[in-house]
C-alpha cells in the first residue's frame, strides 16, 4: 500500500527541466530497489500520454503499463523543488511524487492527497516547507470537511431521555461512517452544554473517524436538568472541521430562531438552517465506471473539463461508498471519491442543464473518459437463495471431525459456554428497588466468585478475587447510583457503567492494563445475567469439556488444566493462537468443530481426540473405553518419552535430527532445557517487545538475549528479528490501518521502514552473542532484495561487534520464499520454516478466520510440496532446514517431515520429549517413501488418511 513517509521525501532539489526531475526521480527509485533501471522511460511516456500535474504545485509521475514489469516493490519518492519546475502549460512544481506501483495503487495517494489540494496556497507552503515533517504535514494534516447531511439528521426519534437522545445520535453518526462503535459510550461521559431555547450540545473527540456532525430532536417534550430538551447536536469532532457550523449556529441562535431547528418537520429545513449538504432534488443517471484503474487523474480530469463546459452544478458520487456526492467540475473532489472499475457513478445535475449535461457525462463515462476500456462482464442474475440449512444439535453416538489443535484423549460431561443476547428494560420500577436489586445480584455474584476461588489454585484464584475486587469498586458503584436517580433500570446503569469502563480501559496504550478490559466485561456480563435471571450453567463438579464458539488465548490461559479436560470450539483452525495456548497447557482441544456443537446441551457426555481431530457424542460404552485406553497407553508413552527426553533424538535407522523449542521470553529458558530441548529454534521477540510500554532500547534488549544465551548454556540460539505489523501491532508502535493486514506492512517489511528499530535489535543480539552459536532470521520474508537488505545491515555491524559464532537466514512463510528458495540457498545460512504463515499464504486461508482456518492445514500437500522444494534447494547448498510452525509439533506430521528431510524441528517445550519419541520410532527409508506418496495425493484429508495407514 501506498503510504506517505518522512524517509521517502528529498528536500531541496534542483532541475533545470521536467526532464531532468524526471530523471533526479528515476535514479532515485532506481538506487532504493523500487524499479529497474528502464523506468524513466516509463516515466517519459506517461508524461508524453498526459501531463501528470496534479495542480497546487504538485505532480504525480509514474509508469506505463508497459513498464510496471519494471517495478520491483510498490513506493513512492517525493521531491521538493523549491526553485519550482516547469511541467508544461507553465503549471510550475514545487514537489513531485514519483510512484512504483504494478497496478493501480496511486489512487489510494490520490485520495491520501486530495484533502490537501483542497486547501489554498498549498503550492506555495510546499514551496517554502524547511524540513520533510513539515512537509508531510502539509500533505496530510489539512481539515477534513465536516460531515451533516441528510442521514445525520433525526427529527421526531422515540427518546425517554437525554441519554437516550444522545445515543440515537451516536447511532447516527455512527451509520454514517464518522464515529467508531464506541462513540455512543464516550459521548456519555461527555459534559453537555445547553445552548439555549431547549437546545443542547455534546461533542467528544474520541473514537472519531472523520467531523461529523448530528442532530436530533425528541418525538415528545422532554426536560434535562430542569430545563426544556427540544433538540440535541452530537458533534464527532476532529481538528477544526466544525468551525464555520459553529459560527452559523451561533448567529441562528443569537437571532432566536432555534426553533427553527427544533420544529423542523424535514431534514432539508435543517440543513438549509444550518448550511450542511442540502440533498438535490434533482435529476440524476447511474453508470458504471468501466476504466482498468478506475477514475484516476487522467479521466477525471476529461471528466472535470467537460462538466466545466456546463452552466450549472453537477455532482457525482459513488452508490458503493457512503461518501456524499462531490461537484464534477473539481479534478481534485473527484479523485477523492477514489472511485474504482466495476462501482457505479450517479451523476445529479441542476434542472435547467441535465437533460443537456446528463446524457452527455454519461456517454463520455461510458467510452472510457479517453482511455480505452473493456466493458464489464454482466452481472449473473442473481439465484433465488436456498434457505439456510436448520441446524440441530449432533444425535447420541454421532462423531463430528474438527481439527486436531492440540493433541490428548479426554471425556467428560460437555460444559457448553455460549453467549447468548440478555434483553433488560432501559428504565426501572423507581430507584430504591432498583438499588435493592443490584445489591441483591452483586452479593449472588459475590458468593459465586467466592466459591470458585475456593476451588480453584491460587493463579486462577487471583483472577476471581480481582473480579471480586471489581464488584466493589466505588468508582463504578457511584457512576451506577447516580443513574439509578435518574430513572434508570439496574441492568441498564449497571451495563452503561461496566462498558464504558471497559472501553476506557481498552483505550489504555498498556497492552496488559488493556486486556482487564476483559474482565470487566465477564463481571458485568455475570451479574446481569442475575440480574435478568438468566441461568449461566454450573461449572460441572467432575473435569469437562468446555464447548465455546471461540476461544481467546486469554480465555485458554486462566483455565485451570485440573478442572478442564479438553475443549472443544465451533470456529477457529490448528494455527489460532488458543490453540497455540492449549498446546502449551497441554490441555486436548479440537477446533472448528462447527455450529452445531454449541446446541448440545450442557452435561452431555463428550469424547474427544485431540490428536485426529474428532469429536464423539454420547459415545457407546465400548468406544470410550477403547478411546480412555489409548489414553492412558499414551499417558505411558508420554511417561516413558518424558523418561529419555534428554537422549537425541535418532531415527531407527541413525539419522539425527535436532528437537528444539520456541519461546516467547527468556523467562521460561529453565523450564525448557528441563523439558530437553537441544537449543531454541524460534525466539518470538516482538513477545519481548510486547512485554513493555515502550520500545526496549539496546541494553534492555542485549540483557534479555544474554539471559537466554546464558540459560542456554552453549546450545544454539535461533533468534527471529521482531514479527509485528498487520495483525500484531506495538501500542507504542503506530501503524497506519491496513484493509488486509496479513497481506500488509508486517514482518521484515516493516523493520525494514524503520531501520533504527532493526539495527538497535541487531545491535542488542550481536553484543549479547560472545562467542555463542546465536542464529539471526528474519520473518515474512518474500523477496530476495528484502533478505539482502536485512543481511546487509547485519554485515555492517558486524564488522564493528564482531561474533565467532554466527548464520544468518530467514523464515520461509511466504510461497514467494520456498519457490525461490533455489536463488535464496545460494546466500542464506540456514531457512527455517513458519509452516502456520506458509499454509495461510499458501492457501488463502486467514490462520485465524472463524470458519475457514479449520481447514488450514499444513499437512496440505501443497503446503508440503513447498517445504520439499525449500529443503532440496537448501541442501544442494549445504544449508540446514529447520520447521518452527505449529505443525512440527503435530504426531501425524512428525515422520513425514523426517521424510522430506528436514533437519531441525522447534516446537513448544511441552511437545519435545513426544516429538522425540516420535522420531525414534521412525525409520528414515519408510519416512522417505511416506513423504513421496503424501506429495502426490490431492488434499490434507488425504494426507492424514495415508499416515495413518502408514
Ligand atoms: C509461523 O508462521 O509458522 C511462525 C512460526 O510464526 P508465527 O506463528 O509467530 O507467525
Ligand atoms: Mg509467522
Amino acid at each position: 500500500m501506498l503510504e506517505l513517509a518522512v524517509e521517502q521525501i528529498a528536500m531541496g532539489q534542483k532541475a533545470a527541466d521536467k526532464n531532468q526531475a524526471l530523471h533526479l526521480l528515476a535514479s532515485h527509485l532506481v538506487a532504493d530497489g523500487l524499479v529497474a533501471e528502464g523506468y524513466l522511460d516509463g516515466l517519459r511516456a506517461r508524461e508524453a500520454q498526459g501531463s501528470t500535474f496534479l495542480g497546487q504545485g504538485i505532480a504525480i509521475p509514474h509508469g506505463t503499463p508497459q513498464t510496471r514489469e519494471l517495478v520491483f516493490s510498490t513506493g513512492v519518492r517525493l521531491m521538493q523543488f523549491p526553485e519550482g519546475v516547469d511541467w508544461g502549460d507553465g503549471q510550475i512544481v514545487y514537489l513531485a511524487i514519483a510512484i512504483a506501483a504494478r497496478s493501480d495503487e496511486h489512487l489510494r495517494l490520490l485520495q491520501l492527497l486530495t484533502r490537501a489540494l483542497g486547501e489554498t496556497d498549498l503550492a506555495e507552503a510546499l514551496r517554502r516547507a524547511s524540513s520533510a515533517e513539515a512537509l508531510l504535514k502539509l500533505l496530510q494534516g489539512a481539515p477534513q470537511a465536516l460531515a451533516l447531511d441528510a442521514q445525520l439528521v433525526g427529527l421526531n426519534l422515540p427518546a425517554e431521555d437525554f441519554d437516550e437522545l444522545a445515543w440515537r445520535g451516536a447511532r447516527l453518526l455512527q451509520r454514517a461512517g464518522c464515529v467508531d462503535a464506541g462513540f455512543a459510550a464516550v459521548l456519555q461521559q461527555a459534559e453537555p452544554l445547553p445552548l439555549g431555547e431547549g437546545l443542547w450540545w455534546l461533542h467528544s473527540e474520541r473514537q472519531v473517524r472523520q467531523p461529523g456532525l448530528a442532530f436530533i430532536t425528541p418525538q415528545q417534550p422532554l426536560r434535562y436538568r430542569d430545563q426544556p430538551l427540544n433538540g440535541l447536536f452530537c458533534l464527532a469532532s476532529l481538528g477544526a472541521a466544525h468551525q464555520a457550523l459553529l459560527e452559523r449556529l451561533c448567529e441562528v441562535l443569537i437571532e432566536g430562531r432555534g426553533q427553527m431547528l427544533y420544529q423542523a418537520t424535514s431534514s432539508r429545513a435543517v440543513l438549509e438552517v444550518l448550511g450542511g449538504e442540502v440533498p438535490a432534488d434533482w435529476p440524476s443517471t447511474q453508470v458504471m465506471l468501466a476504466n482498468p484503474h478506475g477514475l484516476h487523474a487522467r479521466p477525471a480530469k476529461e471528466l472535470a473539463q467537460l462538466a466545466k463546459g456546463f452552466d450549472g452544478e453537477i455532482r457525482l458520487r459513488v452508490l458503493e461508498s457512503a461518501e456524499p456526492a462531490v461537484s464534477a467540475k473539481s479534478l481534485s473532489q473527484l479523485l477523492s471519491l477514489g472511485a474504482r472499475r466495476g462501482q457505479t457513478l450517479e451523476l445529479i445535475a441542476e434542472p435547467a442543464i441535465a437533460a443537456d449535461a446528463l446524457p452527455a457525462l454519461r456517454a463520455a463515462i461510458e467510452q472510457g473518459l479517453g482511455e480505452d476500456v473493456e466493458p464489464l462482464p454482466h452481472a449473473a442474475p442473481v439465484e433465488a437463495q436456498a434457505p439456510a440449512p436448520v441446524l440441530a444439535a449432533p444425535a447420541a453416538g454421532s462423531s463430528l471431525q474438527g481439527v486436531a489443535a492440540a493433541p490428548g484423549i479426554a471425556s467428560g460431561p460437555a460444559h457448553v459456554c455460549v453467549e447468548r443476547e440478555i434483553d433488560y428494560p432501559l428504565r426501572g420500577e423507581s430507584p430504591a428497588q432498583e438499588r435493592q436489586k443490584l445489591r441483591a445480584a452483586l452479593e449472588a455474584v459475590h458468593a459465586d466468585l467466592d466459591a470458585l476461588i475456593k476451588r480453584s489454585d491460587k493463579a486462577i484464584g487471583e483472577i476471581f478475587l480481582t473480579h471480586q475486587e471489581m464488584l466493589g469498586d466505588p468508582a463504578l458503584t457511584d457512576d451506577v447510583e447516580s443513574r439509578l436517580a435518574q430513572g434508570e433500570s439496574a441492568a441498564a446503569a449497571w451495563m452503561a457503567v461496566v462498558d464504558a469502563a471497559a472501553r476506557r480501559q481498552e483505550a489504555l496504550q498498556d497492552t496488559l492494563l488493556a486486556e482487564r478490559a476483559a474482565d470487566l466485561r465477564d463481571i458485568g456480563r455475570r451479574v446481569l445475567a442475575q440480574l435478568c435471571g438468566v441461568q449461566q450453567s454450573a461449572e460441572p463438579e467432575q473435569p469437562y469439556v468446555l464447548v465455546m464458539a471461540e476461544v481467546g488465548p486469554s480465555d485458554v490461559a486462566r483455565l485451570d488444566p485440573a478442572r478442564v479436560a479438553g475443549i472443544v470450539t465451533a470456529h477457529g483452525g490448528a494455527t489460532a493462537h488458543s490453540a497455540i495456548v492449549a498446546r502449551a497447557l497441554g490441555i486436548p482441544a479440537v477446533v472448528g468443530a462447527g455450529e452445531s456443537i454449541l446446541l448440545l446441551a450442557s452435561g452431555t457426555a463428550l469424547l474427544l481426540d485431540g490428536q485426529r481431530g474428532r469429536v464423539t457424542i454420547a459415545p457407546p460404552a465400548d468406544e470410550l473405553q477403547r478411546a480412555l485406553a489409548e489414553r492412558d497407553a499414551r499417558e505411558q508413552r508420554l511417561q516413558a518419552a518424558w523418561a529419555k527426553r534428554h537422549e537425541p533424538a535418532q531415527t531407527r535407522d541413525g539419522h539425527a535430527v535436532e528437537v528444539f523449542a520456541n519461546i516467547g521470553d527468556s523467562s521460561s529458558l529453565d523450564k525448557v532445557v528441563e523439558q530437553g530441548a537441544e537449543g531454541v529454534g524460534l525466539l518470538r521477540t516482538e513477545l519481548i517487545f510486547m512485554a513493555h510500554s515502550q520500545a526496549p532500547d539496546v541494553a534492555t534488549q542485549e540483557a534479555e538475549y544474554r539471559r537466554v544465551l546464558d540459560g542456554l548454556a552453549g546450545r544454539p540460539l535461533v533468534v527471529r528479528t521482531l514479527d509485528v505489523g498487520g495483525d500484531k501491532p506495538l501500542p507504542y508502535w503506530p501503524i497506519a490501518a491496513e484493509e488486509n493486514p496479513f497481506l500488509g506492512v508486517r514482518g521484515v517489511r516493516l523493520t525494514l521502514q524503520r531501520p533504527q528499530i532493526m539495527e538497535d535489535q541487531l545491535r542488542a543480539l550481536l553484543r549479547a552473542a560472545d562467542d555463542r552459536p546465536l542464529r539471526i532470521m528474519f520473518p515474512m520474508v518474500g523477496q530476495v532484495h528484502e533478505w539482502r537488505a536485512a543481511k546487509a545491515m547485519v554485515e555492517r555491524l558486524r564488522i564493528e561487534i564482531p561474533v565467532r559464532d554466527l548464520q544468518v537466514g530467514i523464515m520461509v512463510e511466504v510461497p514467494s520464499a520456498a519457490l525461490l528458495a533455489g536463488q535464496l540457498a545460494r546466500e542464506v545460512d540456514f531457512f527455517s520454516i513458519g509452516t502456520n504463515d506458509l499454509t495461510q499464504y499458501t492457501l488463502a486461508i486467514d490462520r485465524g478466520h472463524p470458519s475457514l482456518s479449520a481447514q488450514a492445514d499444513g499437512l496440505h500437500p501443497a503446503v508440503l510440496q513447498l517445504i520439499d522444494m525449500t529443503v532440496r534447494a537448501a541442501h544442494a547448498q549445504g544449508k540446514w532446514v529447520g520447521v518452527c510452525g505449529e505443525l512440527a509439533a503435530d504426531p501425524q506430521a512428525v515422520a513425514l517431515l523426517l521424510g522430506l528431510e528436514v533437519d531441525e524441528l522447534s516446537v513448544s517445550a511441552r511437545s519435545i520429549p513426544e516429538v522425540k519419541a516420535l522420531v525414534r520410532q521412525a525409520d528414515l527409508s519408510t519416512a522417505r517413501a511416506l513423504a513421496r506418496e503424501a506429495l502426490q495425493q490431492d488434499s490434507a484429508e488425504a494426507v492424514r488418511a495415508l499416515v495413518e495407514r502408514y
